[in-house]
């Protein structure tokens, strides 16, 4: 069975590279993928697989298996992102999603075409989820006030609507970028990500003549500067493993300089590594902000968007992840437990699953700069593909490595209640 998969998925590798190459140069935004949807649609047809598409805009999933047993989702994100090319933000893909696409189609293939589908012990569900990356957000405030989307992120419409409900367990990768300490590592596994929130605090204060009647006037701007100074002082109190990063902006400030400022807005984000300090120094910030603009008789609105959770993931899965890239290269080529201060929304479904998401290398350049070349296409489509499919091959073996969740409605309810603040 194995050896079947695998001669599929290396049969595949100049179809499954032209399909990369094809979706590299068709970057979309989130919520906008049409054409990525369209072409792995166009690919299960082939296939003759069936698929559920249009979902949260631009989605798709597709099952294959038996219905009862272990059930495996494997998640590819589809969107790019804007990159700054000769100063110009332009649709890019440099966060490598369209090598996650052309993997997860790799490795349909694999199981499908190997004739093994119907042997398999379980389900596996492919999920292709729109909108990773957290941009674009006055066309998402749109799309959410048009009731076309509930969040920002595709993954937390996926889960709010359902689509992890019956999930086991989820397996994704993600393209790493060239590690300085160690530039032939051509993975990486068990790396954890930072959670994050955006904030954006909106100061109120009372408008007056700045020459003739200053007195009159309560300043919003100077309540937002007095909080600005107050984040920089409060970082002496986040301990140094919270892997708190906090940069504030202001992002309005005054319109006149004859009149004394009533409206000033901070927005800045709150990274932290795990979810009990993004919520200690979250709240800290905002009594901070609260009480900056009382000192000055102002008014202080905090509006807090949900970002994405912390990653975090499962040790006994990471294992037999690990050993199955050892095929591919030697022990010290594969960075273990790295702690990264970016985000993805992977980290939402890690709060509720055993999660994994794997790093492989294979380009060239920067993630998320316009300097990112894929440099090595058999890496990044065929062994990526091949580490998966063994990694599925051997949980359905092995009974002792198919986990379960067993307070999933517990923490799914959680998740709505205090990460979405769903009903508020
Ligand atoms: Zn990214
Ligand atoms: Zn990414």
């Amino acid at each position: 069975m194995r050896q079947s998969i695998q001669n599929t998925i290396r049969e595949n590798f100049s179809v499954i590279s032209e399909i990369g190459d094809d979706l590299f140069k068709h970057p979309e935004l989130g919520f906008k993928e049409a054409y990525t949807e369209e072409l792995i649609c166009r690919y299960l047809d082939d296939l003759s697989v069936p698929y559920e598409n249009k979902i949260s805009m631009h989605g798709v999933k597709c099952t294959i298996g038996k219905e009862e047993g272990y059930h495996i989702a494997v998640v590819a994100d589809m969107d790019a992102l804007l990159t700054s090319q000769d100063g110009e933000m332009i649709p890019f893909h440099s966060c490598g999603h369209s090598i996650q696409v052309a993997v997860l189609l790799n490795l349909i293939t694999g199981f499908v075409k190997s004739g093994m589908v119907d042997r398999l012990q379980g389900k596996i569900s492919f999920m292709f989820a729109p909108a990773e990356e957290f941009i674009d957000i006055d066309t998402r405030e749109n799309l959410k006030s048009q009731g076309k989307i509930k969040y920002f992120s595709g993954k937390q419409n996926m889960i709010t609507a359902g689509l992890f409900d019956d999930v086991d367990l989820v397996l994704s990768c993600h393209v790493m970028g060239p590690d300085e300490s160690n530039p032939d590592a051509k993975f990486d596994v068990n790396s954890s990500l930072a959670g994050f929130l955006l904030k954006k605090a909106v100061f109120r204060g009372q408008a007056a003549h700045a020459g003739v009647i200053p007195h009159l006037g309560r300043n919003a701007l100077q309540a937002a500067t007095l909080s600005l100074t107050a984040v920089q002082m409060l970082k002496d109190t986040f301990s140094p493993n919270a892997g708190a990063k906090v940069y504030p902006i202001l992002k309005e400030g005054g319109q006149t300089p004859n009149v004394i400022c009533d409206h000033a807005v901070i927005e800045t984000y709150i990274r932290a590594a795990d979810k009990k300090n993004l919520y200690q120094i979250n709240d800290q910030i905002n009594q901070a902000f609260t009480h900056c603009a009382l000192a000055l008789e102002t008014k202080c609105e905090i509006i807090d968007t949900p970002g994405y959770l912390p990653l975090t993931q499962n040790r006994t899965i990471s294992e037999v992840v690990r050993k199955n890239m050892l095929k591919f290269c030697e022990a010290e080529q594969i960075l273990s437990d790295v702690k990264s201060g970016a985000s993805g929304d992977i980290g939402d479904l890690s709060f509720l699953l055993p999660t994994i998401q794997f790093g492989f290398s294979g380009i060239d350049g920067v993630i998320h700069s316009s300097h990112f070349e894929i440099t090595n296409p058999v890496h990044v489509y065929e062994n990526t593909a091949l580490v998966l499919a063994d990694t599925i091959l051997d949980i359905f073996e092995n009974k002792e490595l198919q986990i379960k969740t067993p307070d999933f409605k517990e923490r799914k309810e959680e998740y709505r209640k205090t990460w979405l603040k769903e009903n508020e």
